[in-house]
């Protein structure tokens, strides 16, 4: 099969026409994968970042099963549309957050997973087929087209935010960033904080105005824009330019 990324030896990414398509364990399904999205954890990898990896890029991805193998396959017949949690989590006896009970702690904190396509797993998004286990696969609804669904991943990330309950009703709440991740974490705030204080601050007015709400305050960010260092109470920084992040968090000296 095809797939793009980087096999042992090579110093570049590139597309490989040669790629045998996985295997499928006991407990995972074989996914064909009809979408893929390009995420700029993909691009730095590419760039060097993670300069180790070796193996087939990406993870978002939308597919339909081939086949499934597993006691919950019979939830995956062939032809289902799927996307996938990432973090593929080790389940062993001697794992704490995976023996915890708590699908939040096992997900985020097993000491031994693998992430697809980024992180001790080589077979990624990009290409024809992955593999990957049933526990985290969610079925796509019939309403919900492809090109959305794809978006799962990226709208997954940006869930996390509030799935730490950090934010408190009234908070003063800063997102900075006006790229897609910037975006979806102001948009799951406006959907699921009643309370909702919320400021978007970028550098690209066109890319901020995507956000239609009106719940939503904005800040286009030039040479001249000044903002208290005491205006927010949570600031989400969803932007790479380490220096915004000293511009208004180093006062609060956190
Ligand atoms: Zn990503
Ligand atoms: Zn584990």
């Amino acid at each position: 099969m095809r797939g793009y990324g980087r096999a042992v030896g090579d110093t570049a990414f590139h597309l490989q026409q040669d790629v045998p398509v996985p295997k499928p364990n006991q407990g995972e399904a074989l996914v064909r994968v009809l979408l893929a999205g390009i995420c700029a954890t993909d691009l730095e990898i590419v760039k060097g970042y993670k300069a180790g990896f070796h193996g087939i890029l990406g993870h978002e991805f939308v597919g339909t099963v081939v086949s499934a193998n597993g006691d919950s396959s019979g939830a995956f017949p062939t032809g289902t549309r799927v996307v996938g949690e990432i973090n593929i989590c080790c389940s062993r006896v001697d794992c704490r957050a995976c023996q915890s009970g708590d699908l939040v702690l096992k997900r985020n904190h097993c000491e031994n997973r693998k992430v697809l396509g980024i992180f001790n797993h080589n077979q990624g998004a990009f290409s024809e087929y992955l593999t990957m286990p049933l526990e985290n696969l969610h079925v796509v609804p019939d309403k919900i087209s492809s090109r959305i669904a794809a978006f799962t991943e990226p709208f997954a990330a940006a869930c996390r935010i509030i799935e730490q309950n950090l934010i408190q009703p009234g908070d003063k709440v800063a997102v900075i960033g006006d790229g897609r991740l910037g975006l979806l974490i102001a948009l799951v705030f406006c959907l699921t904080c009643e309370e909702n204080n919320l400021t978007l601050i970028g550098k690209h007015e066109e890319k901020m105005n995507i956000l239609e709400s009106n719940q939503i305050k904005k800040i286009v960010l030039d040479d001249d824009t000044k903002i208290a260092s005491d205006s927010f109470d949570i600031v989400i920084v969803a932007t790479g330019n380490i220096v915004v992040l000293y511009i208004f968090v180093y006062p609060f000296y956190t």
